[in-house]
């Protein structure tokens, strides 16, 4: 058998990657089965406990591999039951895993980076800075914890890839642990309750149809190019056409055959009667779903959250014109666990620190 140096964390690898894993050893590939079993279905991470693989198998793995997720580093629940824990990653790094249970279901939100690298100016998580990638351990780490902390009685039945960071911009990570989410022998949840939201990283979009269908969601916020820029810049690389197109190709091999375009409301920003008309003549021709997302304040941001009328009213147009649209519950404010409020604790090796500065200042001031 190969010597390894450094403990393999076997939470680092999907079906496929087990399979490689145990070929190089000389293992047949039912071996990575057994090992999705007990780590991913039966929560076991010591070794000498897997009865079912070899005695000589089990001595290599203790000697040579790990199961090893994430720590909590805090864990508080809402009052509304929304639970949020702050889990400590390699190197000190913190992200925030949030569980919003619901009558007949229970959504996991997972981070995907430590911060973020795109700017958008309504989003906590974006003033925070970039720091690095999540591994795939770390991915699927959060819903192996969650799953351990939370037991029979609350049981995850939907994941949502809307925690903290950009998922496409983590891609092979991501889309291994969503393998592991979707796998039967892991956590066998399908494909259309596992959903990744993306503000629109387009060549990511194309490569996702081929890799892994799941449900998508798109940060879409603003109906035409010159309001998306601001809002979310990533739009001045791939702007409006050129996302909606990949949508468009991406809608053909979705679950359910439809997209979910996500709108947070912004007072005075992106809320009026003509913006509702626009986005109805921009979403006209994609089989789609509008999600409206009340925004969610943050020590710092200058937005205002639209009225709770004035979110109706911006519902009705687009429903009238025979859109299908919700509006998102806001949960876990108390313990700033809502959309846009996660923040972790990022050491800011981006250009934004500056930026983090200025805000502190204004907090002293
Ligand atoms: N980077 C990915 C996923 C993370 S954010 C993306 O952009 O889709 C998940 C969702 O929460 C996105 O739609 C995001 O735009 C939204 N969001 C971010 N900040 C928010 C805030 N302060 N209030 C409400 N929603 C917010």
């Amino acid at each position: 058998m190969k010597s390894v140096q450094e403990p393999v964390n076997l939470l680092d690898f999907d079906r496929q990657g087990l399979v490689s894993f145990f070929d190089d050893l000389g293992e047949k590939p039912f071996r990575a089965t057994q090992i999705l079993k007990w780590v991913h279905q039966a929560g076991v991470t010591n070794f000498s406990l897997m009865s079912n693989l070899s005695k000589s198998l089990r001595n290599y793995l203790e000697e040579h591999c790990t199961i090893s997720a994430p720590k909590i580093a805090f864990d508080a629940i809402a009052s509304d039951g929304t639970r949020k824990w702050l889990l400590e990653m390699a190197c000190g790094n913190r992200v925030e895993t949030v569980f919003i249970p619901e009558s007949g279901r229970g959504t996991l939100c997972v981070s995907s980076q430590v911060g973020c690298s795109l700017a958008c100016t309504f989003c906590s998580t974006a003033q925070q800075g970039f720091n690095r990638n999540l591994s795939v351990a770390e991915i699927i780490g959060q819903l192996f914890v969650a799953q351990q902390l939370l037991g029979e009685q609350q049981k995850i039945s939907n994941i949502v890839m809307m925690g903290m960071g950009e998922p496409l911009l983590n891609f092979n990570n991501v889309v291994a642990a969503m393998n592991l989410m979707m796998d039967d022998f892991a956590y066998g949840l399908s494909k259309r309750r596992v959903t990744l939201s993306t503000s629109g990283i387009v060549p990511a979009i194309y490569r996702l149809t081929e890799a892994c269908d799941v449900s998508l969601a798109v940060s879409l916020h603003a109906p035409n190019d010159e309001l998306r820029n601001q809002l979310v810049p990533i739009n001045k690389k791939y702007p409006l056409k050129e996302l909606l197109e990949a949508c468009r190709h991406y809608v053909k091999s979705a679950p359910r055959r439809h997209i979910t375009f996500e709108y947070v409301m912004l007072a005075g920003i992106n809320d009026s009667e003509s913006d509702a008309r626009a986005l109805v003549r921009l979403l006209k021709k994609i089989s789609c779903k509008v999600n409206l997302i009340p925004f969610n304040p943050f020590p710092g941001s200058d937005y205002q959250c639209t009225s709770n009328n004035g979110v109706q009213k911006f519902r009705d147009i687009l429903h009238r014109s025979g859109l299908v649209v919700t509006v998102r519950k806001t949960r876990g404010e108390d313990i700033d666990a809502a959309c846009g409020q996660l923040v972790g604790k990022v050491a800011d090796k981006s250009r934004r620190t500056q930026k983090i500065k200025l805000i502190k200042a204004e907090h002293a001031a």
